[in-house]
């Protein structure tokens, strides 16, 4: 990404975010991981003379999630394979083409010797994926605007609206022993299992037994509680002693990620008090990654009517709107620094799973958008032959 950046003449930033200035943020996740040999890697399009335009920050994220298990794939999840109008790959939808639209876009707009009226910037973050520190690492580092957009592959549509999320780590203790003397052992398998069960309940509470968030009312369930891991025991003939699961809840805009924390370690918890053993035992309860807020986004805001127009130009047509049940970098603009931010993307499939794909013509129409609205909203300090 440096090189890209620098060999469009961009100023480019290369940096390890500092772990020190970000963990005393308000909006930093936790993390049990070093940025060593990590860098954000920035690409400042300074305008020459007074601004007469509005400043943009085009920012995607690169990390992908893991394409395990691998053998489910046609396609090698590492490699980009083409077959007919879409491209195959980890990383490919979420997000690999966005950035690479948002690139090409401002590398047709240099070619055609335009001058914008006011700074772009590109970047390239991490973490999007489980913490969001990449983004806010950014702003961190004083990298603002009047306005960003993130090319999420949402299809041609802005993003009105997402949940927030959290993470959680469960650790159940058993008794461990030889499987000969199971009857006197306790499973940690089977009683991680017990708060699993109550997970599912915790679930269903949260989704049908509170009012729903005014942007989810036609989403059917939307905050997914995933256990997303599970680790315990390494002998078929062992009880196994421990057993440690993770889970991904999903909160409403307004809601305060400590506030579901608490909410959710005090259900375990008491789930835990109906089983004997968990009693008196009771669980190991932690967080760590994702402590994000919700975002609901005022759509009578200047970025959308200049999305739309841009939208328009290219497909014709009036330009949707979405509320989404995932979580993306945007709430860090809005929330912490008020740049009016949106994601708009290509389209494609398979996110998080295997044969992930994105529709290549998704691809071109949206960096065409991209174009038209880089050069609305930034505003254009020449003429040139081209228009
Ligand atoms: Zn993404």
């Amino acid at each position: 990404m440096a090189t890209t950046f620098s060999d469009m003449k961009l100023e480019t930033d290369s940096f390890i975010p500092d772990i020190k200035i970000l963990s005393v943020h308000p909006a930093f996740s936790s993390v049990e991981w070093s940025y060593d040999d990590r860098p954000i890697v920035v690409g400042k399009w300074n305008s020459s003379g007074p601004k007469i335009g509005k400043s943009l920050i085009l920012q995607g994220h690169i990390d992908v999630v893991s394409p395990e298990p691998t053998r489910l794939w046609d396609y090698d999840p590492w490699g980009s394979t083409i077959v007919g109008n879409k491209m195959y790959g980890r990383g490919i939808c979420d997000m690999k083409s966005g950035v690479a639209a948002m690139i090409y876009a401002v590398k047709a707009i240099k070619k055609l010797g335009i001058e914008l009226g006011a700074d772009l910037t590109l970047q390239s973050v991490h973490e999007e994926e489980c913490t969001g520190n990449g983004a806010l690492a950014t702003l961190l580092r004083g990298y603002k605007a009047d306005g960003g957009l993130i090319p999420e592959p949402f299809g041609p549509r802005a993003l009105l609206s997402q949940v927030g999320v959290i993470w959680m780590r469960v650790t159940v203790s058993g008794s461990g022993a030889h499987v000969m003397s199971a009857n006197k052992a306790v499973n940690a398998i089977e009683k991680a299992y017990t708060l699993i069960e109550a997970l599912q309940i915790y679930r269903d509470k949260i989704n049908y037994e509170q009012p729903k968030h005014a942007d989810f009312e036609d989403v059917d369930h939307p905050l997914n509680v995933n256990i997303g891991k599970i680790k315990a025991g390494d002998w078929t003939s062992t009880v196994p002693s421990e057993c440690t699961f993770e889970v991904r809840i999903g909160l409403y805009p307004g809601q305060n990620p400590q506030d579901i924390k608490d909410e959710a370690e005090k259900y375990l918890l008491k789930a835990a008090k109906s089983d004997p053993w968990l009693s008196d035992f009771p669980p190991e309860i932690t967080f760590y990654g994702f402590h994000a807020h919700g975002v609901s986004l005022n759509k009578e805001q200047e970025i959308f009517s200049y999305l739309e127009e841009a939208h328009n130009k290219i497909y014709k047509d009036k330009m949707e709107y979405l509320s989404t049940t995932a979580t993306t970098d945007i709430r860090h603009y809005n929330l912490l620094y008020d740049i009016p931010t949106t994601c708009y993307g290509p389209t494609g499939g398979n996110m998080h799973a295997p044969n992930e794909w994105i529709d290549l013509s998704s691809v071109k129409e949206c960096t065409k958008v991209y174009a038209a609205f880089i050069l609305s909203w930034c505003g254009i300090r020449n003429r040139v032959d081209a228009f």
